[in-house]
């Protein structure tokens, strides 16, 4: 079943005697499907008490100062917000060691990919994108009219040589997703260097660090380390996943200053809202709940490898907060079984792996009913019902 068919059968038919002249490149726009919400399942199964893997969210929910923080930005809910962001721009800045400038501030860092993409993209373009990975990067790409040139993964990593052949006269964007989503992988800061120092200077390279937290292989880089003028390179963080704050919307991405100047030309002017600004500032300054929140990622990680290797399934080394999980049998009807359970997974068959699901990290208590409702939609002899 496509994608579109499955949000309503009738949404399809009804574009199709739409007399407007939708431009091509939009109506091949396959949609984005967004792990299933808890309320969505609950209410389409009768069920409670159920449990999201889904979508790489903080297990141990908002950080206690964002809340507080949220509790007194209320009161000043009939003021715009500051659509400079000045407060959490500052501190980011000291927290990362840039310049205030650097950095634009997005409505989640979905919003920095649609900025990038209105600046530097037009019909004919091309922008040249790891697959599988994020899939928002095809969205955007196809969105503006532009072209996206799909580079297989080898052994799960970003193949840099790979992007780099495929990279042309109309190429204006690189994307390299760090660790990458759905697999984990980190790039190599040798093998990293060379890919910038190869990259031509037409070409943007976007470096996605939405688990930039959760990485402790030593030997992985960050694009803030490459951050200058003649080397453009934009990173993009968010405070979707280690901050717990993905219902708020609230990312950012640091580059260097003339083009932060064009995405601020093209930004929405009050694109991230005040509740997120003042939420963002109190959840960067909660040391302790990161942390917190990182010894209970890695705990489940290393808890779920002994787990899954016990039961004969392949789970990959992951330096983010989710794995990829090799599970041997159809991954949709996986996923069913386990949405029975109330426990949501995500299949990767829109990425391109059948057999395989994506496991968000949760506390060790969803990590245990995981596993349970894994034992049982895996017991020989277990039905979808
Ligand atoms: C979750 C995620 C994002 C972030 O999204 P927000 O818009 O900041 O919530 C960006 N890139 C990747 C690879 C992700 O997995």
């Amino acid at each position: 079943m496509s994608p579109v068919a499955s949000e309503g059968g009738h949404r399809f038919d009804e574009m199709k005697v739409m007399k407007l002249p939708i431009p091509d490149y939009i109506q091949n726009i396959a949609p984005y499907v967004p792990g299933k919400p808890i309320e969505e399942l609950e209410r389409e199964y009768g069920i409670s008490d159920s449990v999201k893997l889904a979508s790489n969210e903080n297990p141990l929910g908002p950080s206690p100062k964002a809340i507080a923080a949220l509790d007194r930005a209320l009161a000043r809910l009939h003021r715009y917000p500051d659509g400079a962001g000045y407060e959490l721009v500052e501190r980011l800045a000291s927290h990362l060691k840039v310049t205030a400038r650097e950095i634009v501030l997005g409505n989640g860092s979905d919003d920095l990919l649609g900025m990038l993409a209105r600046v530097l993209l037009k019909p004919g373009d091309e922008v040249v994108v790891p697959d599988p990975s994020f899939l928002m990067y095809t969205i955007v790409a196809q969105s503006a009219g532009a072209t996206p040139v799909k580079v297989p993964l080898k052994q799960l990593c970003i193949d840099l040589d790979g992007m780099l052949e495929r990279i042309g006269p109309r190429t204006r964007m690189v994307f390299v997703c760090n660790p990458n989503n759905p697999t984990g992988t980190v790039a190599g800061r040798q093998a990293f260097e060379s890919f910038l120092a190869a990259v031509p200077p037409h070409v943007l390279v976007v470096v996605d660090e939405a688990y930039f937290e959760f990485v402790r292989d030593r030997n992985a880089v960050s694009g803030l380390n490459y951050l200058k003028a003649e080397q453009t390179v934009v990173t993009l963080r968010t405070f979707s996943k280690a901050y717990g704050l993905a219902g708020l919307r609230v990312g950012y991405g640091v580059m260097p200053v003339p083009l932060a100047g064009y995405l601020n030309r093209v930004r929405m002017p009050f694109n991230v809202n005040s509740l997120a600004q003042a939420a963002a500032v109190a959840a960067l300054d909660d040391v302790d709940f990161l942390k917190h929140t990182l010894d209970t990622v890695h705990q489940g990680l290393d808890f779920l490898y002994r787990e899954l290797g016990r039961r004969g399934f392949q789970a990959f080394p992951s330096e983010a907060n989710f794995l990829l999980i090799d599970v041997q049998r159809p991954a949709d009807d996986l996923f069913e079984r386990m949405l029975r359970q109330g426990v949501i997974v995500r299949s990767m068959r829109a990425y391109g792996y059948p057999q395989y699901i994506r496991l968000s990290v949760g506390r060790p208590e969803d990590n245990q009913r995981f596993l349970t409702a894994l034992d049982r939609a895996c017991a020989p002899g277990a039905q979808v019902q």
